[in-house]
């Protein structure tokens, strides 16, 4: 039998209907043996997820309010779970714990975490399955670092005792037992441990999309979903913007060669997204995968006469960025020219310095600085070793009218990046798809 390592993001555990939408999932496979879960999530849109009212306990209290009130909401959050799903546990128990702790101080990590805690106390109950406290096999050191490897021996070492366990996701613990969270959103990277753990077939990740899709619904009506992708080609899109799984959670199932499956589950027939190494047979048939993009990037561009005969010289531009630690995103270069391009967030208060800097050190003969660009990522590994798709990306921006400001393709020929003005990066989106969409066949049988 094989192993699947299914993680459950906050809306998916949001309420007694999710759950036991959750539990029919579970039961219908045997091979989801492990399970993790998120701090139940908004059930609506106004609605407050747990983590953030647990953080808030914690603000009032360093600001001597009094948190009865707001620990009352949480409490009643985790107790209509278990009313409504019946479910024979003695929570009043826990919630007293964690409000002495609370009382007594306790760090904003302790508290945040507590609603993965409860939550997975609750579930392994309603499930039949053993609870293992993340705070026992997740480990970081004293400053808070995480520690990969002691992590993985000690969770494979402790999960081969369970077949059926409920694992909270987030959080960890110091060698001195102090609880530690990842950063927002890290359910995902504790499943994705799991999955490496127990050498699972896949990592499954249930949430409330059907995965991926080609293009950013808001921009695109009824964009394609993405049944497949490689990692390398979600790294490309994630970075600009499709954000839908945390990045740290890629990491250490990529590097065992366990694919992760995105799942909604409101739809669980749905296939959802598969993210392998490999890329698959769908995948080299298909010209792109996915269109995305991201608005306000600065183009600083930098002319210089002979400066491609000038050793060195790129060297010390990017000194310069390293120097004032800032993220530089592109780097395309011409003969005499070479641009650099970074968001505006993390430049804007340091403009004027590089500027300085890269006068004084690099006496360009003038440089400009071109501000409100949009990025676009078009992403497929089947447009490597295949003509014309560039051309198609071009001819469908000048049909628009688009002007294009910046291109860049990556060596691997996964990507074809392109900057245009703010303002035009949803018209150029949307025409890009269009220009790809029902026709990537004929494209291939045009060059093929
Ligand atoms: N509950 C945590 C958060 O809201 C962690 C998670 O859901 O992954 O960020």
């Amino acid at each position: 039998m094989g192993i699947k390592v299914a993680k459950f993001g906050g809306s998916s555990v949001a309420d007694g209907i999710q759950i036991s939408k959750m539990r029919d999932i579970i039961v219908a496979d045997p091979e989801r043996r492990y399970i993790i879960v998120s701090a139940p999530g908004k059930r609506f849109e106004k609605d407050n997820k747990v983590t953030d009212l647990l953080y808030s306990c914690r603000e009032q209290i360093n600001q001597n309010l009094p948190i009865d009130q707001l620990f009352q909401v949480i409490c009643d959050r985790f107790n209509s779970i278990k009313m409504n799903l019946d479910i024979d546990i003695d929570l009043q128990k826990e919630f007293d714990i964690i409000l002495d702790h609370l009382k007594s101080n306790a760090s904003a990590d302790y508290v945040a975490s507590r609603g993965e805690y409860l939550n997975a106390k609750l579930i392994a109950k309603y499930l039949g399955f053993d609870f293992v406290d993340s705070a026992e096999v997740i480990k970081f050191n004293e400053h808070g670092k995480f520690q990969d490897k002691e992590t993985n021996a000690v969770l494979s070492a402790e999960l081969a005792k369970h077949e059926y366990a409920v694992i909270p996701g987030f959080f960890g613990s110091r060698p001195d037992g102090r609880v530690k969270t990842f950063s927002r959103g890290g359910s995902d990277v504790t499943g994705a441990l799991v999955a490496r753990a127990v050498h699972a077939d896949v990592y499954e990740n249930w949430t409330d999309v059907s995965g991926f899709l080609a293009a950013d619904p808001r921009i695109v009506k009824d964009p394609k979903p993405i049944h497949t992708i490689t990692y390398k080609e979600l790294r490309e899109l994630s970075y600009m913007g499709a954000n839908v799984l945390h990045e740290s959670a890629v990491f250490p199932v990529k590097g065992a060669k366990i694919p992760i499956n995105i799942r909604n589950t409101n739809d669980p027939e749905d296939r959802g997204t598969m993210i392998t190494d490999e890329v698959s047979e769908e995948a080299r048939e298909r010209v792109i995968t996915g269109i995305a993009g991201h608005k306000d990037f600065k183009v600083i561009t930098i002319y210089k006469d002979r400066l491609n005969d000038e050793i060195g010289f790129l060297r010390r531009l990017s000194a310069i960025f390293e120097d004032l630690k800032i993220e530089i995103e592109h780097m395309p270069t011409g003969i005499d020219t070479v641009s650099v391009i970074v968001a505006n967030a993390n430049i804007d208060d340091k403009l004027d310095d590089v500027l300085d800097e890269i006068d004084r050190r690099l006496q360009p003969d003038s440089i400009d600085v071109f501000d409100d660009i949009a990025l676009i990522a078009t992403v497929g590994v089947g447009m490597s070793f295949r003509p014309g798709v560039s051309a198609k990306v071009f001819t469908a921006l000048a049909e628009e009218h688009i002007n294009i400001r910046m291109i860049d393709q990556g060596s691997s020929e996964m990507n074809i990046i392109i900057g245009v003005n703010n303002q035009d990066l949803e018209r150029a989106i949307a025409s890009i798809y269009d220009a790809f969409e029902g026709s990537g066949k004929d494209l291939k049988a045009h060059f093929s």
